[in-house]
């Protein structure tokens, strides 16, 4: 028996034709659009893992147009995936846009049948993972992106929303399971052990990665993190919130694709950035056209790393001494200019361990996309392929110390500092 996921009444892959007469009969699409939809140039453009995306453009305007399949693509439908995961997706979405309009495509229209989200076309801007590749600095990312996280991981929080209203959040995600298993096996689990579907540069990982599945330190450390993935319930994550998550142009920023969202803990969404900023940072060697040429674009990506910590934490740290409404940390308890004091160091701490947990899913993010089934194309596009192993190596020994010994990063300075050191190391092959 094979396990073909049986499409709901009304589900049908839309192909460009289907799309159009469908577009046609959605005002708010065809009015974007403009002119008669016979006009409209529509091609299929999606370059991710799982879904379909349309970019439509018409003689006022564009869109693009993203439709779940129920299966996963880059796999096929030997590897069924609910549909739902698209109302997840409409669902952050409309969230991201109350708290932060300007980072997130504006949805236009959304079919719960077809699984389907109509939104703006972000035009010119390009993934930023390209750009990254290219050795483009972003000098207005820092602070977009900073804004989204913190008032994202912020407002869906204790912090910030009373108990109840807090557990109906959790409820009205809790179904996206299906995304979150996917990172529960090719995050947290997979790259540590056998799994048909590992890959890494061969021969000159094949150690490396043998190392790694035997490694209980590493083990022991991974599960930690995974525990905390299923069983943190601290706020509203974008899920997958990797530089490929990401469209820029010099000045704008846009978050797209968070239909892993669900509840957890938050410093997997902030390990996210950091780690595919340190990816970005230890692979751009591998793109030099000669030994130092990308060094301005380095010691930019390693400043970045420390104001996306610098910065997440000051706005969030404002957000939480300024909108608190949430039912932990009761101010009846910290009355007076003492416990005003108290609070406030408590705030400190509670930031500490916050970036424990970061540091530790950093680590996770980085090793899964060496080891595991997800690579990225910033070691990919690397064409010697033992060039490639010597950055992926780095990565992989930065990656370990963060994991392991998570305790000794206490500032993001020791984070970058280590990566520096890493850029610096010779593996022996
Ligand atoms: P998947 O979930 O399958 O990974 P994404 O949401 O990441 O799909 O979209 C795949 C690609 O489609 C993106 O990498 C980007 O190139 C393009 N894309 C997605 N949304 C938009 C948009 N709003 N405007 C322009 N291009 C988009
Ligand atoms: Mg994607």
């Amino acid at each position: 028996m094979t396990l073909h996921a049986v499409p709901p009444e009304g589900y049908r892959i839309l192909r460009e034709g289907d799309l159009r007469d469908y577009l046609a009969g959605i005002p708010a699409a065809a009015t974007r659009l403009g002119g008669p939809p016979e006009g409209w140039s529509i091609s299929e453009v999606g370059d991710g893992n799982l879904n379909l995306v349309f970019i439509v453009k018409g003689a006022s305007g564009g869109l693009a147009v993203k439709q779940a399949l129920p299966y996963v693509r880059l796999v096929g439908e030997s590897w069924p995936l609910p549909l739902s995961r698209s109302h997840y997706e409409y669902l952050a979405l409309t969230n991201q846009a109350k708290l932060a309009a300007d980072l997130v495509p504006a949805v236009l229209h959304h079919d719960e049948r077809l699984a389907l989200v109509a939104m703006e076309l972000l035009e010119p801007h390009i993934i930023m993972r390209k750009g990254l590749v290219a050795g483009t600095t972003y000098p207005a990312f820092v602070d977009h992106i900073t804004t989204f996280i913190a008032r994202m991981l912020f407002f869906s929080s204790d912090l910030a929303l009373p108990a109840a209203q807090k557990k109906e959040a959790i409820a009205a995600f809790a179904g996206n399971h299906a995304l979150c298993k996917i990172t529960e096996d090719l995050i947290f689990t997979d790259p540590y052990r056998v799994a048909e579907q590992n890959r890494w540069t061969v021969p000159w990982l094949d150690a490396t990665a043998a190392k790694f599945r035997d490694d209980l330190e590493l083990h022991v450390a991974i599960s930690r993190l995974k525990l905390k993935f299923l069983s943190s319930a601290e706020a509203l994550l974008h899920g997958d919130l990797h530089t490929g998550s990401i469209m820029v142009t010099a000045r704008e920023t846009r978050v797209i694709d968070p239909e892993f969202a669900f509840y957890g803990p938050m410093g997997f969404d902030i390990g996210a950035i950091i780690a595919n900023l340190l990816m970005a940072y230890l692979a751009s060697s591998g793109h030099e056209r000669e030994p130092g040429a990308r060094r301005v674009f380095e010691a930019w990506v390693l400043e970045t790393v420390e104001q996306v910590w610098g910065e997440f934490a000051r706005k969030f740290l404002e957000l939480w001494r300024g909108e608190a409404a949430g039912d932990a940390y009761p101010l009846s308890l910290f009355s007076g200019e003492a416990g005003a004091a108290r609070l406030e160091a408590e705030r400190q701490a509670y930031m500490a361990r916050l970036f424990q947990d970061t540091v530790g899913f950093t680590a996770a993010k980085i090793i899964r996309r060496i080891l595991g089934l997800a690579h990225n194309i910033d070691f990919e596009l690397i064409e010697d392929p033992k060039m490639r192993a010597t950055c992926e190596a780095r990565s992989l020994r930065l990656a370990r110390a963060l994991m392991v010994d998570t305790a000794s990063f206490t500032t993001i300075g020791a984070v970058t500092n280590a990566a520096r050191t890493a850029r610096d190391w010779q593996p022996e092959f």
